[in-house]
């Protein structure tokens, strides 16, 4: 198990998690917006627990048995719950599309289940902490969700559940209400930014205002990506007069997710140019969005907004996503005024 350093923006929130160590819940949510370092943390903090011999401040001591096996991937006091991404072989021919999406984007209710083996030991080392990590928390379909619940009902002793998440909205309310909520901090843009120029990047403040003021995300996105954002900006500046079909194949380049994404911020901006005459994401291209704002119906930008919030929900579902993409573009130049019927 790869665990980094902890941020410098979680440091504060580390400190007050190792002094409650001996008193935690049975179960963390912790959650946040994307890109922040959530699950870092989380293993982080899982490996100190796990530690037999922590340090003064509460960190893992990195030298223990324990601290091996954990770094080894390889505890037998530690479960992770991701989606099954690493067991899908792409070559198999009796899986379709639609199960290895699905397959890719779930933690199955056989993951839950198989916990129960896991359970039924008692912890390796004596008066020690089990963890069972699950990550991303909204990742559980309504099956695991509801296996997972019954879990939480009745915890087995020593037995600490931890969840991460960006859509908290997305768990059952009856599992959020079992968790003690840790709300993950943001790093403030001075403090994001000086981290970012410190692991090489040199357009930080650009890259960290498109991501949102996620500094992870800015890191995690290939330099291709970034380019192939810039070469879509270009075309949405086109306003009426773009293109759905030479458009909708660029940005499915990226990824449904992504490709999504990236006109979702860049509806946020127009929509907020035209309200208050500013950017939040795409700070480089203010000027082409402000004149942009001038021609837009405001209206039909909030109806495209919401169509594109649906689109967004189920971009992981196996649809014809560049048919999808190319009436998205197509409404998308409807939102100008040259568009309107007279
Ligand atoms: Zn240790």
């Amino acid at each position: 198990m790869s665990c980094k350093e902890i941020y410098p923006w979680q440091a504060n929130l580390l400190k007050h998690m190792y002094e409650i160590r001996k008193r935690l819940p049975h179960a963390l949510l912790l959650r946040g917006c994307k890109g922040i370092g959530k699950f870092d943390f989380a293993l982080q903090f899982t490996k100190s627990l796990l530690c037999s011999t922590p340090q003064m401040d509460g960190s893992a001591c990195g030298i223990c048995q324990s601290c091996n096996w954990f770094m080894q991937n390889n505890h037998p006091d530690f479960r992770l719950l991701t989606p099954e991404q690493d067991s899908i072989n792409e070559d198999d021919p009796t899986a379709t599309a639609a199960i290895k999406i699905m397959r890719k984007s779930q933690i199955s209710i056989l993951q839950v289940r198989e916990l129960e083996n896991f359970f039924a030991l008692s912890s390796h080392h004596s008066g020690g902490h089990r963890i069972v990590l699950i990550h991303p928390a909204e990742a559980l379909n309504a099956a695991s969700a509801n296996a997972l619940l019954k879990v939480l009902e009745e915890p087995p002793p020593d037995v600490i559940f931890i969840l991460v998440t960006h859509q908290p909205q997305r768990l059952l309310a009856t599992i959020t209400s079992r968790c003690q909520k840790i709300d993950m901090p943001v790093p403030d843009a001075a403090l994001a930014i000086k981290w970012l120029q410190e692991n090489g990047l040199t357009d930080a403040t650009l890259r960290l205002s498109y991501a949102g003021g996620s500094p992870l995300s800015v890191l995690s996105e290939a330099t291709e990506g970034y380019q192939a954002l810039t070469v879509i900006s270009q075309m949405l500046m086109l306003g009426a007069r773009l293109d759905p079909f030479i458009t909708a194949p660029k940005c499915l380049a990226l990824g449904m997710e992504l490709a999504i994404n990236t006109l979702q911020k860049w509806i946020y901006d127009l929509i907020n140019c035209r309200l208050v005459g500013e950017v939040r994401y795409n700070i480089q291209h203010i000027k082409a969005l402000q004149a942009l704002a001038k021609s837009v119906n405001l209206s039909r930008l909030f109806d495209f907004q919401r169509k594109l919030n649906d689109a967004q929900k189920s971009a992981t579902h196996p649809l014809n996503h560049e048919l999808q993409l190319e009436e998205l573009l197509l409404q998308y130049t409807q939102t100008f005024l040259a568009h309107m019927p007279s």
